[in-house]
């Protein structure tokens, strides 16, 4: 059996495992897509069975031998990623001595976002910074494999569930294969991003060609700013969390992301990254252009991380970049706007749903805080 749905993480395995064509992804009520099976095209074979990481899921804990916390020095190119550049730095290594990278880039029109090989310096840009949605794999678990085979370094960067699955798909060890896993809260759909980017090229009567959820224009978070360039130069800069965007992205998630399978001790990655929320700003290792966690799993990256000349790195302790990071150990909690959140947004659409429940949380507020905090809010907020 492929994974019920409160558990398929949408990782694509059971497809690219698939000799028939026999399984497309496809949306559900829910706003996100999961895999249905042709039963006219479908042998029986249960290779899709076989791939699915979440019937193959870890017995072994993993364990975090060593914490850093990093940037790249090159404020140029780390201006361009998301939180520290770590990702950056690994990727650049890896292409420089003859790697191969696998990332997530936009498609063309930012509408949606996927998984590409890379082999190059000039393409490395496509996949900096964060894309908060969820991704299409395409056939990337038979190409990895085909580049493993052909005795290349990969460099594979993803979930955790995608690492999870990768490994899965490809059922033994390869020397040549390393793995980083980026912390995760999980994506929000597809859907979000199209909606959202079409409702501002409509408004703007223009078509978008630039979009970051993690813009560093005003630094790097808290809060994030979201950015987002027109053909006719018209540009919007906003906190994250105050954008229709933003909202989707704490409120839905797939059913997954609320148990999730592959949160630190279940992780299949050789490294794990992400931002160092809380950072001391007095503290040697501060950049106001983001700073990195790198929680490292086994010995694997050990010569690569010592070859980054690009790289500030300093231990730190475990507690300390869990405490502003829950995500690393815990998933997230089910949000209770979510059913009205996502029927409004099934009907009416993304804007609709974000305005309604806006509405909704300022008729609450008004009522629960006294007139005279809210105008010194007011006040405040200008
Ligand atoms: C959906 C999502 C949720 C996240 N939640 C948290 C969190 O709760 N806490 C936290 O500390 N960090 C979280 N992160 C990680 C964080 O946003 C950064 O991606 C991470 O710190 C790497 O930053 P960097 O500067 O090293 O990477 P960069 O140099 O900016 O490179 C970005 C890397 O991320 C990869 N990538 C981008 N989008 C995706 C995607 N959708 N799926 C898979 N790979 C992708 C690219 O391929 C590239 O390798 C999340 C990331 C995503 C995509
Ligand atoms: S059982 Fe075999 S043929 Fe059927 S969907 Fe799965 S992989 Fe494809
Ligand atoms: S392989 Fe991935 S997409 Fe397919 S059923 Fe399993 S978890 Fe879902
Ligand atoms: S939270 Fe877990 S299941 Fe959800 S996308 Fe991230 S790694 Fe995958």
């Amino acid at each position: 059996m492929l994974a019920n749905k409160s558990q398929c993480c949408g990782c694509e395995a059971c497809i690219n495992a698939c000799k028939f064509n026999a399984i497309e992804m496809k949306y559900d009520d829910s706003l996100f897509k999961y895999p249905e099976i042709n039963k006219e095209k479908c042998k029986n074979c249960k290779l899709c069975e076989k791939v699915c990481p979440i019937n193959n899921k870890k017995v072994e804990k993993t364990k975090v031998k060593l914490v850093y916390a990093g940037y790249n020095i090159n404020n140029k190119t780390l201006y361009k990623s998301a939180s520290g550049g770590i990702s950056y730095l690994l990727n650049e290594f890896f292409l420089k001595n003859n790697g191969i990278i696998y990332g997530v880039a936009y498609t063309e029109n930012y509408k949606s976002a996927e998984y590409v090989r890379i082999d190059n310096l000039n393409d490395l840009i496509k996949i900096q910074s964060s894309k908060y949605i969820e991704t299409n794999k395409n056939n990337i678990y038979n190409v990895i494999k085909h580049d493993l085979e052909d005795s290349k370094n990969v460099l594979f960067t993803g979930l955790p569930c995608e690492i999870g699955a990768l490994k899965s798909f490809l059922k033994k060890d390869y020397y040549n294969l390393y793995t980083c896993g980026l912390i995760c809260m999980g994506p929000t759909s597809q859907k979000v991003e199209k909606e959202f980017i079409e409702y501002y090229e409509n408004n703007l009567d223009s078509s978008i060609k630039y979009f970051n959820v993690r813009s560093k224009v005003k630094g790097w978070g808290p809060p994030n700013h979201i950015e987002l360039i027109f053909q006719n130069d018209d540009k919007i800069i906003k906190p994250f969390n105050e954008t229709a965007f933003g909202m989707a992205f704490q409120i839905l998630s797939r059913k997954s992301c609320l148990d999730c399978n592959f949160k630190i001790t279940n992780t299949y990655a050789d490294i794990t990254i992400g931002d160092y929320w809380g950072v001391d700003k007095n503290s040697e290792i501060y950049n106001k252009n983001g700073v990195s966690v790198i929680l490292v799993h086994n010995d694997k990256f050990n010569e690569v991380l010592n070859q980054l000349s690009n790289l500030k790195l300093i231990d730190i302790k475990y507690e300390d970049c869990l405490k502003n990071n829950e995500m690393i150990e815990k998933s997230r909690i089910l949000d209770k706007r979510k059913k009205k959140f996502e029927k409004n947004f099934k009907t009416k659409g993304l804007i609709y749903a974000y305005k309604k429940n806006n509405l909704w949380y300022k008729r609450v507020v008004k009522k629960i805080l006294p007139k005279k905090l809210i105008k010194i809010m007011k006040g405040v907020k200008k």
